[in-house]
């Protein structure tokens, strides 16, 4: 069945200023862009376009999310604020989260996007989609930006599947290398949304992506946190997947699998220190769909977040969307440094960071 792929132009249009916005009225050191950048995710579509998998791809046209929409997880006057700053010059969304005239269409696309996602394949136009959409979202509080980050797109995909769709389950996994702090905080209290975040430890936002942040009130055992050490690469990851990730997915049984895919946790990536390949994001993709077919139709929708090494990702994105479609583009990514860092072993440190998070996995609302 189809893979749906979402792609607009006006993403790359979104304006995430330069570094030196932070360090202004200073003038420290000259301006170079911001790591999220237009080209890490221009690459990965150019890559999409020439590698033959385009015409497999089933091609989804974005549409902006509407202010209801949006405000299921944010509160009005914040998103009064960005609509009026994106009016004039721009402005800041929050922590490191600057933005130009205009983002605020942009961002609402971008949100749109993945709904149209989710939209795509709760129809049955589609059995997976991937949803390239900018700025990212994960981070993004109810009442402010947050690491790039300026409408919480994938919470709000899943705030449109509960609410909209009326499914009653959906599960988030984020495999972002940083927490997926905006999801967690939006769905804390609630039982209905899974949140599973595997990410680098206490990297961003620090001191957030605890394993005893496990929920609050109604949602106790409903969000799960892995946190990996440095340097973990793909056995890590799938023992992660293994022993709490599919588990959790396991008991939860949701309708829908969301994933906030940013793909930062690549060896290359000057964001974060792990060690992940095309090879293992195609293998974290494949332990996905399965379970996705076991679970929910095999209902899977990725939604793509953060991921900032312009030279790797795109051979990233372009292993998960093989595996979505069954399509192999014969691209070797051997050759781009796809050896050692897939075979890197479990190291102990890394196994007991697992072990520790597989507690919560009982924890998890089944049914
Ligand atoms: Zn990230």
């Amino acid at each position: 069945m189809a893979t749906g792929f979402l792609w607009d132009e006006r993403y790359m249009w979104h304006d995430s200023r330069t570094w030196t916005d932070f360090a202004a009225p200073d003038l420290l050191l000259e301006p170079e862009p911001s790591l999220e950048s237009v080209a890490t995710k221009r690459r990965f579509k150019n890559l999409v376009d020439v590698s033959g998998i385009a015409p497999r791809l089933t091609w989804l046209d974005a549409r902006p999310a509407t202010v209801a929409e949006i405000e299921r997880l944010h509160t009005p006057g914040y998103v009064a604020r960005i609509r009026e700053l994106s009016t004039g010059a721009g402005g800041e969304a929050g922590d490191g989260t600057p933005f130009g005239r205009g983002s605020y269409e942009i961002a609402l696309l971008a949100a749109g996007g993945c709904i149209v996602a989710v939209d795509a394949v709760l129809d049955g136009n589609v059995r997976t989609a991937y949803a390239l959409v900018r700025p990212p979202g994960h981070h993004a509080e109810a009442d402010r930006g947050r690491g790039y980050c300026i409408f919480g797109n994938t919470a709000i995909a899943a705030l449109h599947a509960r609410h909209a769709r009326g499914l009653e389950r959906v599960a988030i996994v984020d495999w972002d290398v940083h927490h997926g702090n905006g999801s967690e905080s939006a769905f804390e209290t609630d039982a209905t949304v899974l949140t599973i975040s595997l990410h680098q430890e206490n990297h961003y936002p620090v001191g957030r992506g605890l394993v005893s942040d496990n929920g609050v009130g109604q949602g106790v055992g409903a969000n799960v946190n892995v946190p990996l050490p440095a340097g973990a690469g793909g056995n890590a990851y799938a023992l992660a997947f293994d022993e709490v990730v599919i588990p959790a997915l396991e008991r939860f049984r949701p309708d829908l699998i969301l994933v906030a895919s940013g793909l930062d946790a690549n060896a290359m990536d000057p964001g974060a220190r792990m060690n992940l390949t095309p090879a293992c994001y195609a293998r974290l993709t494949a332990m996905l769909v399965d379970a996705a077919e076991r679970l929910c139709d095999g209902r899977l929708v990725l939604c793509h977040e953060g991921g900032y090494s312009s030279l790797y990702v795109p051979y990233c994105g372009l292993a998960i969307l093989e595996q979505l479609t069954g399509f192999s583009s014969g691209i070797p990514y051997a050759t781009i440094m796809d050896g050692d860092p897939a075979s890197i072993a479990v190291h102990e440190h890394e196994r007991a960071a697992v072990t520790a998070a597989a507690v919560n996995v009982a924890r998890v609302p089944s049914r």
